[in-house]
């Protein structure tokens, strides 16, 4: 567990392609004495935090005044699984590259970069009270906790079906970075109709097909594709610039009920304590 701000010890770069936009983009990790994680596009800071969210339709994207930055939300789960609290990420494009489908690469550009620990404190956010969100059958809820305990719970159809995982030691849950983004076979054409999607392919997102899933390799872990939405919700957590500290539930959530939940959150100071 950190106790402190943090920031990367080295300046590093990644590049690939951008999901939705097809893309070649280049990040360039730089150390940040401010607190919390921003991104630099077209000359303006970003700061990756739930209310600058724009967008939730298929990703987290930010904007401010006139530039943007979509698919934020695994490495925002990488920055939360590397203990890093302080970072600017210039990008030159709007699309975080899509990578493998997980947060597995940012996690390991950020381990070898390493950290560099501050003296001030402040990143903890520890819920006070229930917090809760819905929109139809889907729903997300917060309950104090003295640590991060995730219940997700997905439902698609066959060969999916229900899939439940709780997560007690999230800032463990090794499992979690790597699992692939995934989707249903019938809905590619759909996404691709409206012009995203141009990225995709077997090489960075898990296909479910009518019986099976269509990737020659198959799943990394049986609970893979739960464990992406909890990967997910922690990068879209981690957007309220604070490591939250609460026991999370979840039911078919999603980009959209994750940001109310955070603004739910932070619409009354007594619904939380930051140390
Ligand atoms: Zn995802």
């Amino acid at each position: 567990m950190i106790k402190r701000q943090t920031t990367i010890n080295s300046i590093f770069r990644i590049s690939g392609t951008g999901l939705h936009s097809g893309a070649t983009v280049t990040l360039e990790f730089l150390p940040r004495r401010e607190q919390g994680i921003a991104f630099v596009h077209k000359g303006r800071i970003i700061p990756a935090r739930y209310d600058m969210v724009d967008d939730t339709r298929l990703s987290t994207m930010i904007a401010s005044e006139g530039a943007s930055v979509s698919t934020i939300e695994h490495l925002m789960a990488a920055f939360y699984f590397s203990g890093i609290t302080n970072c600017l990420v210039y990008i030159d494009g709007s699309e975080v590259p899509i990578l493998d489908g997980s947060a597995w690469e940012f996690y390991q550009g950020l381990w070898k970069a390493g950290v560099y620990e501050f003296n001030e404190d402040n990143v903890y956010l520890k819920v006070n009270r229930p917090i809760e969100t819905s929109q139809g059958d889907a729903w997300v809820r917060i309950k104090p906790l003295n640590t991060l305990d995730i219940t997700m719970t997905i439902e698609f159809r066959t060969p999916v079906g229900r899939q439940r995982k709780r997560v007690m030691d999230v800032e463990n849950a090794f499992s979690i970075i790597n699992s692939r983004t995934f989707t249903l076979m019938e809905d590619i054409e759909e996404i691709k109709k409206a012009g995203l999607a141009k990225g995709g392919s077997l090489e960075n997102a898990v296909v479910i097909g009518a019986n099976d899933i269509v990737n020659p390799h198959g799943l990394r872990y049986r609970k893979e594709l739960v464990n992406h939405k909890i990967l997910d919700l922690i990068g879209d957590l981690y957007t309220s610039g604070y490591r939250i500290l609460g026991k999370v539930e979840a039911f078919r959530t999603g980009h959209h009920l994750n940001n109310l939940l955070l603004k739910e959150l932070f619409s009354s100071e007594e619904n939380y304590s930051v140390y």
